[in-house]
C-alpha cells in the first residue's frame, strides 16, 4: 500500500506539473505589466504593409478578413484577424494569448503566425490592432463539412483519414510540448485545399488557440458557463468525463475531443448530441454515455473512437499511437474493409442507423 500511495504521489505530481508546464502561457491572473510583455515578444507588422480585401469570417475577438502583406517585393495572402473596438481586456488577452502560442510553435499542422499591428494607447500602452496568420482558403473544417454534406459532394474516405492524421500530427506536436489544447473541435481546425497540384491535396493545421470565447461564430449552445470558473464557455460537447466532473485537463482529455473531431468528420459535421441541452450532455456524460456511432461508419474508426473515449484516461492511446495507426490505415497496410470508399452521408433518416 505505501508503494503504490508513492506512485500515485509521483504521478500525481508528474501531472501536475505537465498541467502546470502547459499553462503557463495561460496564466489567469496575468496582469497589466505582463500584457505588455507579452506584446513584446511578438513580431510586429508596419499596418501600411497591409491591404485589407474581404472579410472571410467573424470570430470571438472580431471580424476575420483576407488580405495582402507585402514585404521585400513579395505579396502574401494573409488571414486579418481585427480585434473589436470596444471589447473587454480579457478579450483582448485572450488575443495576445492566442498569437503568443501560435509564435511558439512550428509546425506544417499549425497555423502560422506572421505578426501583429500594434499601437501605442493615449496611456502609451502596446495595444494589438490585427493578428496576421497564414491564409487557408476553406476556411475552418466544420463548415467545410457541412457545404459537403449540403453540395452531396463525396468525401473520399482516404481524405478523411488524412484529416485525422494532420490533426493528430499538429496534437503529437503540441503532446511533446507539454501543451494541452482544451478546445479540440472541427470549428478550430482549418483547410487549404492545394490547388496548384492536379491532386487537389488537402491539409488541415489547427488553427484556434483562444480558450476564452465570450462571444463565438458558432453557436453559444456550443459552449456551457460553468459556475465558480472564471466564467469561462466550456465545450460541454467536446469534453471528457474528468473534465466535466473535476475540470482535470491533460492530453488524454485532448484524445478524448479528438475522438469527437472523428465523429464530427464521420457524420459529415453533425452537432454532437443533438436534441440534448448542455446539463443533459453533462449528466449523460459522467454516467458513461458517448456519442453514437453510425452503422456504416468504417470499423477501423469506429476502434479509435471508442479508445478515445474510454472512461480511464489511462487506457486511451497517446496522440502518436493515434497518429501510427492512422498512417497504417493511410497506407493500406492493414487489412481493412475496401468497400469504404466514401462518407456515406446521412440525411434525417441516421437517427434510425445508429448503434450504441
Ligand atoms: P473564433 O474566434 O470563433 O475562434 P476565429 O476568430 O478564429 O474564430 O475565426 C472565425 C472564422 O474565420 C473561422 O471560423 C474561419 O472560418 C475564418 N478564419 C479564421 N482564421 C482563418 C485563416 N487563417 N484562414 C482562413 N479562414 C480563417
Amino acid at each position: 500500500i505505501f508503494f503504490l500511495n508513492l506512485k500515485r504521489k509521483e504521478f500525481l505530481e508528474h501531472e501536475r506539473d505537465k498541467f502546470l508546464n502547459a499553462n503557463m502561457l495561460y496564466s489567469f491572473t496575468i496582469g497589466k505589466k505582463e500584457f505588455q510583455q507579452e506584446i513584446e515578444k511578438l513580431n510586429k507588422i508596419d499596418e501600411k504593409n497591409l491591404e485589407l480585401l474581404r472579410s472571410i469570417g467573424k470570430g470571438a475577438f472580431g471580424q476575420v478578413y483576407e488580405g495582402l502583406l507585402r514585404i521585400n517585393g513579395q505579396e502574401i495572402p494573409v488571414a486579418i484577424k481585427k480585434l473589436k473596438e470596444n471589447v473587454y481586456s480579457s478579450e483582448k488577452l485572450d488575443l495576445i494569448r492566442e498569437a503568443v502560442a501560435l509564435s511558439s510553435f512550428d509546425h506544417p499542422n499549425l497555423l502560422k503566425l506572421y505578426g501583429i499591428c500594434s499601437f501605442k494607447n493615449e496611456l502609451n500602452q502596446l495595444e494589438v490592432k490585427f493578428v496576421l496568420t497564414e491564409l487557408m482558403n476553406n476556411r475552418d473544417l466544420l463548415s467545410y463539412l457541412k457545404l459537403c454534406r449540403k453540395t452531396g459532394q463525396c468525401v473520399e474516405y482516404k481524405k478523411a483519414v488524412k484529416i485525422f492524421m494532420d490533426i493528430s500530427n499538429a496534437c503529437v506536436y503540441l503532446e511533446s510540448k507539454g501543451f494541452i489544447h482544451r478546445d479540440l473541435a472541427a470549428r478550430n481546425c482549418l483547410v487549404h485545399v492545394e490547388t496548384k497540384t492536379n491532386n487537389n491535396d488537402l491539409i488541415v493545421k489547427l488553427g484556434d488557440f483562444g480558450m476564452s470565447k465570450e462571444l463565438c461564430t458558432f453557436p453559444v449552445k456550443d459552449y456551457y458557463k460553468q459556475m465558480n470558473s472564471n466564467d469561462k464557455l466550456l465545450p460541454i460537447r467536446w469534453m471528457s468525463p474528468e473534465s466535466i466532473s473535476d475540470g482535470v485537463y491533460s492530453s488524454k482529455t485532448d484524445v478524448w475531443s479528438f475522438g469527437v473531431i472523428v465523429w464530427e468528420v464521420m457524420t459529415l459535421g453533425f452537432h454532437p448530441f443533438n436534441g440534448m441541452d448542455n446539463f443533459q450532455v453533462m449528466e449523460y456524460i459522467k454516467n458513461g454515455g458517448t456519442l453514437h456511432i453510425p452503422i456504416k461508419c468504417p470499423l477501423e474508426m469506429r476502434n479509435l473512437m471508442m479508445s478515445c473515449w474510454n472512461k480511464l484516461s489511462e487506457k486511451r492511446p497517446s496522440f502518436e499511437e493515434i497518429f501510427n495507426y492512422l498512417v497504417l490505415i493511410y497506407q493500406d497496410k492493414l487489412n481493412l474493409d475496401k468497400n469504404n470508399n466514401v462518407i456515406p452521408i446521412f440525411d434525417e433518416t441516421y437517427f434510425s442507423e445508429i448503434s450504441n
